[in-house]
């Protein structure tokens, strides 16, 4: 997909809402519309990459970046006893928006 048609890019360019709960130059998070946990939040490397699979060497330090992010969005919300991190890699892995992402899900025992 051609990134002017991604949801991802929209929602980082501010064309489609969303509930921005950290931006910097690299980076946006924000809630995800269908929560599958308390507490569901998307972090997105401003940078179109589709997919873990389309991951190159110079993207190494963009994604271990956006790990320190969501590392520090976690504490932020208050997930202090633990969350998880996920990525879905393709269709058979459950992608469903090919934008590269990583689920932030905690606060099940709040
Ligand atoms: P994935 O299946 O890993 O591609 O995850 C895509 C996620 O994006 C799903 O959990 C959706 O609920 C979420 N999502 C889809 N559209 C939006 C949107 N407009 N705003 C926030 N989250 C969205």
């Amino acid at each position: 997909m051609h990134m002017n048609q991604c949801l991802f890019c929209k929602i980082i360019s501010g064309n489609i809402p969303s509930k921005k709960i950290f931006e910097d130059e690299n980076f946006v998070a924000f809630t995800d519309i269908h929560p599958k946990a308390p507490v569901h939040i998307l972090i997105v490397p401003k940078k179109h990459i589709p997919s873990v699979n389309d991951i190159e060497s110079s993207d190494a330090n963009l994604i271990g970046n956006l790990i320190f992010c969501a590392k520090n969005i976690a504490k932020d919300v208050g997930l202090v006893d633990g969350y998880k991190l996920s990525f879905n890699v393709g269709k058979e892995g459950g992608q469903e928006v090919f934008h590269i992402h990583l689920h932030l899900m905690g606060g099940w025992k709040k």
